[in-house]
């Protein structure tokens, strides 16, 4: 039997906050984007904001109207990003087979540690005393025997609270859940579901695969699944590389779109051979353009997990043409994937030879 764990850092920027600040303790806090308060939002807020219907994706000026007195911080990535560095190396001790979904979330898998599910109950509960008393971080954790069923376990186990479902168990804990809040299911998603007459998850667990493969495709399927608790997708472990890019000069500056298309595919396919080398798959593009008065524009596009040359090329191209200026002519231009991940058991050529 599979064990996963869905270890999950209970409001983590706050929580971060509360460390070295005793204010952010005792009082209704809230962790917002920068100094932009009109248009800001509220990324984090503690149980203490919650109790005054503050929630994170809300306007400041919400949050403002709605607890005037609160304590907002300005968000502090570098720090939460240190504290996240230190929980990861704790769930790494716990077993090397572990996922970083984000800075706050990590799932692991422990069927080499724990054969039932009271013996997962056991290992959760010594992970989760563990990173409080270290750390002085609260997390909570979802244990099931598939990532998908983790994560649902893990909403309901929130905050600070350990929550199993067993395999069993799973289509009955999902069946009354509305449908938009099924892991992977996001806005666009649930709206299509809605209209197709899917409410719940009990619902599209049986709706007829014909009908929804037609509509959805094959993510129509994977849904039907994911709606049965049905997940066989493994815990890759998360790489240490960060990205892989390319970059060049040109000898002479440019504006002339054969010749940017040309470097671009080289570029891409350097890039491909490198990440191929390491067994790696990617999800995010990055261009970089740099103009003759040395001023640069980087931009990103993020997909799905792949591992395609074309795509790469793809949206690299389709990044430059969105966002160069018009006829300006360029003299450097970069392609970088990052997001990446290696197949667990996949060597790299690296280790071959
Ligand atoms: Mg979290």
């Amino acid at each position: 039997m599979r064990l996963i764990l869905l270890i999950d850092m209970d409001y983590f920027f706050v929580a971060c906050e509360e460390l070295r600040n005793s204010e952010a303790r005792s009082r209704p806090t809230i962790v917002g984007t920068g100094n932009a308060e009109s248009r800001g939002v509220v990324m984090t807020c503690n149980y203490e904001a919650r109790k005054y219907g503050i929630r994170s994706g809300m306007p400041l000026s919400q949050a403002r109207s709605l607890k005037k007195d609160a304590l907002f911080l300005p968000e502090d990535f570098e720090y939460y990003e240190s504290e996240s560095k230190k929980v990861m190396a704790l769930i790494k001790e716990f077993s090397d087979r572990m996922e970083e979904v984000s800075v706050d979330e990590a799932f692991v898998e422990i069927s080499n540690r724990a054969s039932n599910y009271e013996e997962a109950f056991e290992a959760a509960s010594e992970l989760k005393k563990k990173i409080k008393e270290r750390l002085g971080l609260p997390c909570s954790i979802g244990i099931s025997t598939n990532k998908l069923m983790a994560k649902m376990a893990c909403e309901k186990a929130k905050p600070d609270g350990i929550k199993i479902v067993k395999a069993e168990d799973a289509k009955d804990f999902l069946k009354d859940m509305p449908v938009g809040k099924l892991y992977g299911v996001g806005i666009k998603t649930r709206e299509r579901l809605e209209r197709l007459g899917y409410m719940t998850v009990g619902e599209l667990a049986n709706a007829n695969p014909m009908l929804l493969r037609d509509e959805l495709g094959s993510f129509g399927t994977e849904l039907i699944n994911s709606a049965n608790g049905i997940d066989e997708s493994e815990v890759i472990e998360s790489s240490e590389i960060k990205s892989i890019g390319r970059e060049r000069t040109f000898e002479i500056d440019t504006s002339d779109k054969n010749v940017i298309n040309a470097e671009i595919r080289k570029l891409s396919e350097e890039v491909f051979s490198e990440l191929m080398k390491n067994g790696f798959s990617f999800k995010t593009v990055t261009i970089k353009i740099r103009y003759p008065d040395f001023s640069e524009r980087l931009k990103s596009r993020s997909i799905r997990q792949t591992r395609s040359l074309d795509e790469i090329v793809l949206l690299a191209e389709k990044l430059f043409e969105e966002n160069a200026e018009q006829s300006r002519k360029v003299r450097k231009i970069g392609v970088r994937v990052s997001g990446l991940l290696r197949q667990k058991g996949q060597k790299s050529i690296a280790e071959f030879s």
